[in-house]
Formats: structure tokens, sequence, C-alpha cells
């Protein structure tokens, strides 16, 4: 263990189930890796099926109390977790650089980000209205109310290890619906020390449990082939993500999907350069550029195409690659030496087929094994893999168009449609191209859009429903319809 903990309680190896902490039936346990090292740092039980149900019908038990509690009394429980987090974001944040490897800042970031989703969910807890409706029949009345679906399942990925799970846990708890949340078995520590602050929050055994395990498959067969289970909500890569709804398919489980992503980010003629570099920096660079809204492909109109990539490559060049921990780091490493080498095969195909690397282009090995330059691609095209791809690294590939049409076509060839980013002056070029791009969130002028007041989501392959804002917590409401006759 190489880093100190001010709640050293707060680093858990076994899985949560029920109120209590279990090891696995088998006896097995997994290393946690820190992707910066190398180094191991903790064995955690290796749960598999078995337990998974177990953690099914715990949930399923809490349900019936969970579910009788006011909104209010669901809201104070919710706020106390809140504060737990806000408390120990320092302790959280330390975790998370540990076993993911995104610079300490970015990962204090990501605490704050992720307690932002039970803040804002403890207090819509309050506000799931029905509604009365004018009747069809005088004899009639007809009415609404929403009640919590009933068990869900959370399956999260390892890019952002707290954010991922409070988005989900945090309006199915407010909803009165119990939850049993599977993390990335690259990234479980996370997850775990968000349990245990649960835990010392109150809230009660088996409405909130944590599997981990290495063996995705059992576990996930349990989630969606439970019937008990009522819902699934998955944020990973859209092959998991259509496995899984087929999965659901047989039991007719409600799910939302928030899947790939193969974001544009388009620089018109007629943009602020200097802001469009900052937000090509803030959208692309971001945690090695390992998030779904990542700038993937950067569109630059001919004009300006020259000095936008000086102006980018400037700041790029200021760049510090290296452990999380390192004071004034930037780029961290890559998850694991897959997602390294998947990078250095996009960048290899860019270059083979005409693409120039302005900047980098290659592992970062003086940082360490896991680490890639950040890097920018000139001259790249439609035809290289990196265009249709999700790139999940530090590289930036720069692609050419002449005029508007020519860039919403390229912006919206893919199957993808999650995020979408354009740099423009032009009032009504901002209407026009907002409302061609096929993606489910734009930000203009904006580099950064996520915010737990939003409803952040994709179209498409990019999944299906929304997270944060007044909608998210309709993810995990029924519409229950009363009629009340012979009156
Ligand atoms: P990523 O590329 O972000 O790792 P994945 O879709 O592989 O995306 O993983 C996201 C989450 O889905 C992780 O928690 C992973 O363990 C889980 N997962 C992967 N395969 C399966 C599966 N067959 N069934 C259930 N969960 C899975």
């Amino acid at each position: 263990m190489q880093v100190t903990l001010a709640q050293p309680n707060l680093l858990k190896s076994q899985s949560y189930v029920n109120g209590e902490w279990i090891t696995a039936d088998s006896g097995k346990t997994f290393a946690v890796i820190d992707p910066a090292t190398g180094e191991h740092i903790v064995d955690v039980a290796d749960i598999a099926a078995e337990e998974t149900t177990r953690a099914v019908k715990a949930a399923n038990t809490a349900h019936k109390t969970w579910q009788a509690k006011t909104a209010k009394e669901r809201a104070m429980l919710l706020r106390k977790w809140n504060q737990l987090i806000l408390d120990n974001q320092e302790d959280l944040a330390k975790i998370m650089t540990l076993e993911q490897g995104k610079p300490l800042a970015e990962a204090k970031g990501e605490v704050l980000y992720g307690a932002s989703f039970i803040d804002w969910f403890a207090d819509e807890a309050r506000r799931l209205y029905g509604d009365v409706i004018p009747t069809f029949a005088n004899d009639k009345r007809v009415l609404t109310v929403k009640q919590g679906i009933g068990v869900v399942a959370a399956i999260t990925p390892w890019n952002f290890p707290i954010a991922m799970i409070t988005r989900k846990a945090g309006p199915a708890l407010a909803a009165g619906c119990t939850i049993v949340i599977k993390p990335s078995e690259e990234t479980p520590l996370s997850a775990l020390a968000l349990a245990e602050l649960a835990h010392q929050a109150g809230i009660p055994a088996g409405v909130l449990n944590v599997v981990v395990g290495t063996d995705a498959k059992a576990i996930g067969g349990v989630l969606t082939g439970n019937p008990i289970v009522r819902k699934l909500s998955f944020t990973g890569s859209t092959p998991v993500g259509k496995l899984l709804l087929s999965q659901c398919a047989q039991t007719v489980k409600r799910t939302s999907m928030e899947l790939g992503g193969n974001a544009p980010f388009i620089v018109f003629d007629d943009a602020d350069l200097d802001a469009a570099v900052e937000g090509a920096i803030a959208s692309k660079y971001r945690n090695a550029g390992q998030t779904c809204v990542c700038a993937n492909r950067i569109l630059v109109q001919d004009g300006v195409y020259d000095a936008f990539a000086e102006k980018l490559a400037k700041r790029v060049a200021e760049f510090k690659t290296g452990s999380g921990f390192t004071d004034g780091v930037n780029i961290g490493p890559l998850i694991n030496a897959a997602a390294v080498n998947k990078v250095q095969e996009l960048v290899n195909d860019a270059i083979d087929h005409g693409a120039k690397a302005l900047i980098g282009g290659d592992k970062a090995t003086q940082a360490g094994d896991q680490f890639f330059e950040p890097t920018i691609l000139t001259g790249v095209t439609q035809d290289m893999d990196i265009f249709s791809s999700e790139i999940f690294g530090p590289v930036a590939p720069l692609f050419r168009f002449e005029t508007e049409e020519e860039a919403v076509e390229m912006a919206n060839n893919t199957p993808f449609g999650l995020a979408s980013y354009f740099y423009s002056q032009n009032i009504s070029r901002i209407w026009r191209v907002s409302e061609a791009l096929e993606y489910g969130m734009v930000g203009i002028n904006e580099g950064i859009i996520s915010s737990e007041v939003a409803p952040f989501g994709g179209v498409k392959e990019s999944g299906s429903g929304r997270e944060g804002s007044k909608y998210g917590i309709d993810e995990y409401v029924e519409i229950k319809y009363l009629c009340m006759g012979g009156l």
C-alpha cells in the first residue's frame, strides 16, 4: 500500500452484501494493480454467481422497508452519505488514483462530481409527483402515481470509478429502489470505499450492495437473468451493452445503456481559436483520453487547420506525463497493457496510411510501461481506423474539411451518438449545426459538459436513457395508472 489514508478503514478487500463484508465462497482472491507502477495494491475477494444471487435476494428483502420510507427519510440518509463522501474526499481521491491512475487533482474533481449526484437526487426524491388527469367518464377518476421500479442492478466501468456508481445509485435509492452494483474488476476499491461510507451513513442492510469479481460473465448472468432484478443500468462498451441487452430481453427488464462514443470536435473558420484549443485540451486529454465523451475526431476547417494545429501542439508540449501522485502531472497511465497496445495500433495505422505525428506518437516508456505520449496527428482521413474507433488514449487526430455540410456529414458518419462539440461565433451556424448533429449532447464553444443538473446520454449505438438532471430519476420509476370507478 503506497498511500496513507486518514481513514484506513476505507480500503476494503471484500464484497459488501446485506450490510456485511463477505469473502468468496471459493476462497479465491484477485490482485488489484496500480497502473502507473504495475505494483500490487491489495488482494480482493473474487466472488461469483452464488454470492451475487444472495445479494439480489438481500436487495429484494430490503426493498420492502426501503420503499416504505418517506422520500424525506430516504433523502436524509442520502445526504449523510453525500456528506461523508465530501468529508473523505482526499482519501477517496487517493484510492482512485492508486487503482485507476488519473492525476490526483482529477480524482478529487471526480469525488465532488460523484457526490453531486447523490446530493441532487436526494432533492429529487421529494419531487416524484403523480397526476390527476381530467376524466373520460363522470363516474370515474383518473390518477397516476410514480413508484420505484424495485431491485436494480448496475454494472459500471473503470474510467470514472465513483461517479458512474453514484449517478446510478443516487436516483435508484432516491426513488425507493434497492441496488446491486458490479464495479469494474480494474477499480473495485473506489466502489468498496463508497459502500463503507454508505454503511457509515446508516443506509440499511441490503439497500446497497457491491459485488466484486473477475468473472463478469457469471456475475452479469445473475444480474441480467434473475427475474427479481427489474432494471439494469449499464455504463461500458457497446459490444458488452448489446450482449447485456439481449440477456435482459429474457425477463423484459428495463434498461439504461451508456455505451461507447466517437465524439466529433468541430472547429469552424469563424471560431475563437484560442477558446477552441482550450476546449480541445479539456475534452481530449482529460483522464488521458479515457472517457466516453472525449473528443475522438477533431475536424478542422481548411482556413484555420494549420493555425489550430500549431496552437494545440504548443499547449500539448507543456503536458507532463507520469504518476497521478506527482505534482503537475496531467497525463497518467492507461488502464492496462491492452489499452496501450490498442492506442499504438491506431496511431501506427494512421501513420502507415499517410498521417503525421505533429507531437508524440509512441509509448511514453520513460514514465512507465503503461503510458502513452500525448499525441497530435495531422493529415488524418476518414479511411483510417482511427476515424471509426474509440481511441481511449491521449491522441488527437486532426481531420480537414472545407464546408459546413461536409463537417456535419463527417461528424454523423458513425454508428455512435453520445457527445459532440463545435466552435463557431456565428449564431445561425450554431443553431443549424446543433440541430443537425445526431448526438445526445452538444458542447457549443465548450469542451466540458457533464454536470449533475444536465441530462447525460446518447442516441444510436451509444445507448438509451439519461442520467443526471430532472430526467435521471425517471429511469428508476414506473408510472402506475389508477382508475377509480363507481363514483
Ligand atoms: P471497458 O472497455 O470500459 O472495460 P466493458 O464493457 O468491458 O468496458 O466493461 C464495463 C463493465 O462491464 C465492467 O464492470 C466489466 O466487468 C463489465 N462486463 C464486461 N463483460 C461483461 C459481461 N459479459 N457480463 C457482464 N458484465 C460484463
